[in-house]
């Protein structure tokens, strides 16, 4: 295949979230306002990875979950990371995942695999991903990654250097990840010819401390009733919060986001009129049901308060003050964020599940437990016991939340019609 890597995200970005970004500044689509900046950080993301990937300026690194960007962007590398990257390409186009699902299991592997690990290999087998000068892996969150990485290493020409990852989340188990971490530094010194610099460390955690604070607020925030935003805004913060981590243009959209929400509360103004049920949506957001959370508030008169995976960027400050405590730093928001958090025991995801319950006063609990991941499938049957126990309606379902071809939109909002007509309407 000649040409540049990545022609149909080019394309993709010029041709879809441009003018999706345009609609959105004029208010043309539901709250414009609050999604602008998130759609903007998604495009000048790609932008620039398409001109480092074009111009060579600078050393490009894929890396995944368990890791945040904070150490790339101190050692002037290009932080892509690879998770984020087949939600976005899929957005408002479900074809683009069902396409390269199909290339990886023709090339064989089995369909089990999780839909993450399928696309990325599908996107890899058609050039759609960066031409990455190296690449960071862990041990966590799951046996599907772990296999995958294996599979890409096995086809990108690059070096890989993986960290060994705790399956705890004690202060000892943050220490022995910030070690290797310290050994990553030795990794991409050597890589980029760059000297390690704690002073610009500090720089870029100082930033990423700022907008973590925002984002703490605007989760203290949500906690009002009624919410003051909708749970499409959640999911934008957590989609920029990904790729722009550590930026002073990410900051000043989760600072504009916290302003707003503010607002919002003084006034009394909710993202639904007349606020009924509060839904903490445990797990993975629908990526192909663009407008699964306006259906539940216009439904239902339901608001989706957080999703499990947006819910871990409720992260304490990184202490600046050593090296040692910005790895330690680094090390528990890498480990404790995204899919990294569900790399601990069942009975710590059950404890963890009852503060963020309580937490964000939610009334009933959305588990769309993915068929591909394994081990969430076996948490969700003792969850399941501990809600029945205290009362908590729960509405489980297993689905694709990338493949559409699993379980379509029109049998996911069945099961969930079920559930707010029938189990909630008796509250
Ligand atoms: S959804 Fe589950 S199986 Fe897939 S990458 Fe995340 S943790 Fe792993």
């Amino acid at each position: 295949m000649s040409g540049p890597a990545m022609r149909h995200m080019r394309t993709k970005v010029e041709e879809q979230f441009v003018p999706m970004l345009d609609g959105l500044r004029a208010e043309a689509l539901p709250h414009g306002r609050l999604l602008a900046g998130g759609v903007q950080l998604l495009i000048d993301h790609y932008r620039e990875t398409f001109r480092v990937m074009d111009e060579r300026s600078r050393k490009i690194c894929w890396y995944e979950f368990s890791l945040t960007p904070e150490i790339f962007l101190a050692m002037g590398v290009h932080p892509f990371l690879g998770e984020s990257h087949p939600a976005t390409m899929a957005l408002g186009t479900p074809e683009v995942c069902w396409e390269y699902v199909d290339v990886a299991e023709e090339s064989g592997v089995p369909t089990e695999l999780c839909v993450l690990d399928k696309f990325l290999l599908g996107a890899l087998l058609r050039r759609e991903l960066p031409e990455a000068d190296f690449i960071v892996t862990a041990s966590a969150p799951c046996d599907s990654s772990r296999i995958g990485y294996q599979m890409f290493e096995r086809l990108v020409d690059a070096p890989v250097f993986r960290l060994d990852a705790p399956a705890d989340d004690s202060p000892q188990a943050h220490a022995y990840y910030a070690a290797e971490i310290r050994k990553l530094i030795g990794f991409l010194e050597e890589q980029t010819g760059n000297r390690f610099d704690a002073d610009r460390l500090r720089e870029v955690c100082e930033e990423s401390n700022r907008a973590t604070e925002a984002v703490l607020e605007i989760f203290e925030l949500r906690r009002a009733r009624p919410c003051p935003h909708p749970g499409a805004v959640s999911n934008s913060l957590y989609q920029a919060m990904l790729n722009s981590l550590g930026t002073p243009a990410f900051t000043r959209y989760a600072e504009f986001l916290r302003d707003d929400a503010e607002e919002a509360v003084r006034a009394g103004r909710g993202a639904v009129a007349n606020e009924r049920h509060r839904v903490l949506w445990y797990y993975t957001p629908i990526t192909f049901d663009f407008e699964m959370n306006a259906w539940l508030e216009q439904e239902f008169d339901s608001v989706v308060l957080t999703d499990l995976l947006a819910s871990s960027l409720r992260q304490d400050p990184i202490d600046t003050t050593s090296v040692d405590t910005m790895l330690c730093g680094l090390a528990r928001r890498g480990l404790e964020g995204t899919m990294g958090r569900v790399r601990v025991s069942a009975d710590k995801l059950i404890q963890r599940f009852l503060l963020d319950y309580e937490y964000f006063g939610a009334d009933c609990v959305v588990f769309p437990g993915p068929v591909g991941c394994k081990h969430v499938w076996g948490w969700i049957g003792l969850l399941r016991e501990v809600c029945r126990e205290r009362g908590i309606p729960m509405c489980v379902f297993d689905v694709d939340w990338m493949d559409s071809r699993v379980r379509p939109v029109e049998s996911i909002r069945k099961s969930l019609e079920q559930f707010f007509s029938v189990t909630m309407a008796a509250r």
